[in-house]
């Protein structure tokens, strides 16, 4: 068998069963992060992401300072999905022996300016020469009250899925970036989303607190993909309805222009780097209420967990429809 037809998360499940971690305390494979508990204040929050020209970025399309501050900021995501706080960071670079110091100065500007800003600290990391192209690894350090920590496997039958941003928008970016569509300012918007992704550390840190919170993730893969991780950790179902996904108007505008369903791109879209959440539903009204004037954004519902385990299923003005589209697959 191949890898290509096993695909990446079966290929994880093969071993992952063999490193359950004997004391109950300890979280390992399956979730944003791994938790290490330390004592009944504090548990340590570990996360790490890899980022490989051409498969994750075309380096010809990113500027250095992005491609920095893109890469931390995807781990600092992870933290926050579960509703920790970031502090320490590594970094390991592979790189070709051809590659301007100029670009790697500029790479580091953008990486320093998004550690500045989130109070994340550079602690160590290595560097290598690499014969096909960039490889970037970042893993990240981070702590949280255990009591406010959000799990993949916390959602409940009658919960409110919610997310914390317009989805669809990176994606969007992407297949702009890949057709050279030139950057008229709705589009420059979306490119924006792709590149500089701003990392939901405040949102997850305040969500993490709330006890009408269940279930929490990061979107990274995509709502299609990343909504079965919660459903496969927490052994239920889910139904999203497409048209209550959040769109931003630059996703509708290029949708218009390119003729594309933007409410595919919303459910199938990778690289959105927002929250998804599920609320207990009779809490909700009041934790949308809080969530807006704390943060003058909405908290968008999306949908409702349901009994059936693994069972996702859309619908579009109350009637059941099939996506047509497959997100991305590594393998
Ligand atoms: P995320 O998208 O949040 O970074 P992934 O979906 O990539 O998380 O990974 C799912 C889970 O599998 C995570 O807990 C991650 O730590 C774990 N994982 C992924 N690849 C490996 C690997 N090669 N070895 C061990 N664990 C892995
Ligand atoms: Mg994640």
């Amino acid at each position: 068998m191949k890898l290509k037809d096993l695909g990446e998360f079966a290929l994880i499940q093969r071993f992952a069963s063999r490193f359950t971690p004997t004391d109950a305390s300890l979280k390992g494979i399956g979730d944003d992060c791994a938790i290490i508990p330390q004592n009944a204040h504090r548990s340590w929050l570990v996360t790490t992401d890899l980022l490989i020209e051409n498969v994750h970025f075309l380096l010809p399309s990113i500027s250095p300072q992005h491609l920095g501050h893109k890469a931390l900021a995807v781990n600092l995501s992870d933290i926050a999905a579960m509703g920790g706080t970031p502090l320490y960071a590594f970094l390991s670079l592979g790189l070709s022996g051809e590659l301007e110091v100029s670009w790697l100065d500029q790479f580091m500007s953008g990486f320093h300016a998004l550690a500045q800003e989130e109070n994340v600290l550079l602690l160590g990391g290595d560097t290598t020469r690499s014969s096909s192209g960039l490889v970037i690894n970042v893993a990240v350090l981070g702590e949280i009250d255990p009591d406010n920590i959000k799990q993949r496997s916390q959602a409940i039958a009658g919960d409110i899925i919610c997310c914390t941003n317009t989805l669809g928008d990176s994606a969007a970016g992407l297949e702009l970036i890949l057709k050279n569509a030139c950057c008229e300012s709705p589009f420059a918007t979306l490119i924006e989303r792709h590149h500089h992704p701003l990392p939901p550390t405040q949102e997850g840190k305040w969500l993490g607190k709330q006890k009408a919170v269940h279930a929490m993730m990061d979107l990274s893969d995509g709502l299609d993909s990343d909504m079965h991780r919660i459903l496969e950790q927490s052994k239920c179902g889910a139904d999203i309805h497409l048209d209550w996904l959040p769109l931003s108007d630059s996703l509708k505008y290029a949708a218009a222009k390119f003729n594309w369903k933007a409410e595919e791109w919303a459910a199938i879209g990778g690289e959105d780097y927002c929250l998804l959440l599920t609320v207990h539903a009779q809490q909700y009204e009041a934790l949308k209420e809080q969530f807006r004037s704390q943060f003058k954004r909405p908290l968008y519902p999306i949908g409702y967990i349901t009994s059936p385990p693994n069972q996702l299923r859309y619908f579009n003005k109350g009637k059941r429809v099939e996506l047509n589209r497959e997100g991305f697959k590594h393998f």
